[in-house]
């Protein structure tokens, strides 16, 4: 079945009686006028405009077309997805939605998964998709990207003029959009229960937010008129609703579902201006979690994860509209619940698409952590936050979960009939990954995360003065109102110097470096090969402010060190890592491998004495098991957490046959020892053990025999490097 062309484009005309109604920003019209050149130089002149800034934000995003990958592993997986962009039939898409609309479905097949012809949530994978085309578009440049998506957009325009005229069981109301019929929303209004119903409203956010993509990404005209159109239609359907009634509905598990509807509908206000789409995002108040979050109050546990993580996207978008800081503090608060207290090791949140607890984190390792989706969410929220108040923990948070889990959900092989992508990412030892995922909801976020790799890479400050340097990701960026190109050469996330060169522009600028909370062993900048003499705080951003000149190049050094990260609550439960780069153990063996490390260390008391390189780049071996870095995307078994075993004071080969006990803190006699290291003689070491031992004896955990045996044990040790 082969996908024909638009035949006929229209202008932007927004919903009647409301043409006349000035835009909000100028960035609409610009469409417009771009969507009437004829469509093959359309696709070559449409340029990438981002929903605008609002002046809450002090950062701001580059648009995706703005930066261009370099080669390496991100683009190897980018390249992946776009294969499946250029390749998945559009009528296959789109045919659940023509045969809702009475249309005829050109025989396609519908995808599958949860994308059936009679699937609760079919549709939301057509709105992801929209999305991808999109993405890929915007990135690639492609015209048979551009034609497809035109395609598409085209025939959900035909879908909702049908649907209106004669929808089934009887026509729906004007605006109206989807692949079922509007009786979904209707009994989620008498607070009817999944399965009778799904999520309508998660399902009418992916349409809209696909739709709204390809208007912005890919200038699309018709794309806005659609989905102004269906924001009419949820304001004529909610608008009318007590608060009460819609509180209710969306505390209903899953049915009450709607992924970011506040979110698109602000983004959509902010194109529109009409009153309408904004008082439609405020329909959307969640109010309870909304109120609990803003007051730091943390209910979390036993929540939905993916079912909130978006709204509280939204409310930050809420409060760049309105002002209302309670929007604001909900979603820093929320951040803060689950970006340090409820995160695996490799950036992701949840059990069973759950909440847990606060801190239960080796309480909840099995095989279905940390839902793909969930953390697709939370580095959207994460970059939102940093445009609003760029604390580097937003971006460190970000770099992990880009790095230990969207770049590992891809699997590393082609296929143009299954994005290929995980759901739940187990942490549980020796569990493994499963790809495909065609239909279902992080299928549908898997395809957008692999064709945006470059949107964080690169911010500026509102005011033009600043670029950000968030990730070392090989890159260009083209920075025309500035006038600049900057390349970024690097292996990341492989070890090695990252450089910056000015190959076209020149001016005052200030270049902010993210220093990563894990760059611990050092962090130096050289310009045009002049070390620089600058504070480089881990987890920071350091500044270098000067008049650049074309040519200038800048570069950066932060060697990796193997390091290890605790489970919150239980401390004997631990991942390694190396920098960045979350490791894990491969093993068949389904119960946890116990490492025991101190008694392997030197002087240096560094883990490269007992994790030793195994040739091959970014892999290890230790305890006769090889440690690869997570993003490798294959299916062996792996174990992303083991178990720290220290039981005994032993140094090398002398063995003191004293127990290694743990003080009120968690921390053992040897974890205080060695996190003193490096010692530079065998003297200062020998002096750091008396005098911890003499502590631990003070403190009732050593006896006076134990405590001199622990010190012969240290006199008689030879940890020479
Ligand atoms: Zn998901």
């Amino acid at each position: 079945m082969s996908s024909q062309p638009p035949t006929r484009r229209r202008l932007l005309t927004l919903a009647a009686g409301t043409a006349a109604a000035p835009l909000a920003h100028g960035a609409a019209s610009a469409h417009a006028a771009t969507d009437a050149a004829p469509t093959a130089i359309a696709a070559r002149g449409t340029s990438v405009v981002s929903v605008p800034a609002p002046p809450t934000w002090s950062v701001v995003p580059f648009a995706l077309d703005r930066v261009a990958l370099g080669n390496g592993v991100f683009r190897q997986k980018r390249d992946l997805m776009l294969e499946y962009a250029r390749t998945y039939p559009a009528d296959r898409i789109l045919a659940v939605f023509r045969a809702n609309a009475g249309l005829d479905t050109r025989g396609a097949r519908p995808p599958g998964g949860w994308e059936t012809s009679d699937g609760n949530l079919r549709g939301h994978y057509g709105g992801h998709f929209l999305t991808l085309v999109a993405q890929a578009y915007a990135d690639t440049r492609e015209l048979a990207l551009k034609t497809k998506l035109d395609h598409l957009v085209g025939a959900l325009g035909e879908c909702q003029k049908a649907l209106a005229q004669s929808g089934s069981p009887r026509p729906s109301h004007p605006g109206y959009l989807a692949a079922y019929p509007e009786t979904q929303f209707i009994l989620l209004e008498s607070y009817t229960t999944y399965p009778t119903i799904w999520a309508p409203y998660y399902t009418c956010h992916k349409i809209m937010r696909g739709l709204l993509d390809a208007h912005t990404l890919a200038g699309n005209a018709e794309a806005l008129e659609i989905v102004s159109k269906m924001g009419d239609w949820v304001h004529s359907r909610l608008g009318r609703l007590p608060k009460a009634q819609l509180e209710r509905m969306w505390s209903i598990y899953i049915a009450g579902e709607y992924g970011g509807m506040n979110e698109v509908m602000t983004d959509l206000y902010a194109l529109t201006g009409r009153a309408e789409h904004l008082a439609a995002a405020r329909c959307f108040d969640n109010t309870a979690l909304l109120d609990a979050c803003a007051e730091d109050r943390d209910i979390l546990d036993g929540r939905h994860a993916n079912q909130h993580i978006p709204q509280f996207t939204g409310y930050l978008r809420m409060f760049d509209h309105t002002g209302e800081e309670e929007y604001a503090a909900a979603a820093r608060n929320f951040w803060g619940m689950v970006a340090g207290p409820r995160t695996y090791s490799l950036g992701g949140t949840g059990q069973g698409e759950m909440f847990r607890a606060r801190n239960a984190v080796a309480a909840t390792l099995d095989d279905k952590n940390a839902e793909t989706c969930a953390t697709y969410n939370m580095l959207k929220l994460s970059r939102q936050l940093f445009f609003h108040e760029p604390d580097p923990a937003y971006m460190d948070y970000y770099e992990r979960g880009l790095t230990n889990h969207i770049l590992a959900s891809r699997r590393d092989t082609r296929s143009t009939t299954s994005p290929l992508v995980t759901y739940f990412v187990g942490m549980g030892p020796g569990v493994v990954r499963e790809y495909d995922n065609t239909g279902t909801c992080c299928g549908g976020t898997g395809m957008e995360n692999h064709t945006k790799y470059q949107d964080s890479v690169y911010f500026r400050s509102a005011d033009g003065s600043a670029l950000y340097v968030n990730l070392y990701l090989a890159s260009t960026l083209r920075w025309p109102e500035r006038g600049l190109v900057i390349e970024q050469t690097s292996d990341y996330p492989a070890e090695g110097v990252r450089t910056l060169t000015f190959k076209e522009g020149s001016g005052l600028l200030d270049l902010k470096l993210r220093v990563p909370s894990w760059a611990t062993a050092g962090f130096t900048v050289t310009v045009n090969g002049v070390r620089q003499r600058v504070v480089a705080e881990p987890g920071s951003y350091l500044t270098l402010s000067r008049d650049w000149q074309r040519g200038d190049r800048v570069s950066v050094s932060a060697p990796y060190r193997l390091r290890i990260e605790k489970a919150l609550d239980d401390p004997t439960v631990q991942s390694v890592f190396h920098g960045p780069v979350l490791l894990v153990a491969r093993s068949q063996e389904q119960a946890f491998r116990v490492f025991s490390f101190y008694k392997g260390f030197k002087l240096r008391g560094d883990l490269a004495d007992v994790i030793r390189p195994d040739g091959r780049p970014m892999h290890f071996t230790t305890h006769g098991l090889t440690l690869a870095p997570f993003f490798v995307g294959d299916d062996t078994r792996y174990h992303a957490y083991f178990r720290r075993s220290e039981p005994v004071v032993v140094f090398g080969t002398a063995d003191s046959g004293v127990p290694n006990r743990t003080r009120a803190d968690g921390l053992t006699f040897l974890d205080v020892l060695w996190a003193q290291a490096p010692f530079e003689t065998s003297a200062r070491f020998v002096g750091a053990v008396r005098a911890l031992a003499d502590t631990w004896l003070s403190e009732g955990l050593f006896t006076r025999a134990e405590r001199d045996r622990v010190v012969a044990a240290a006199v008689g040790a030879n940890l020479r490097n």
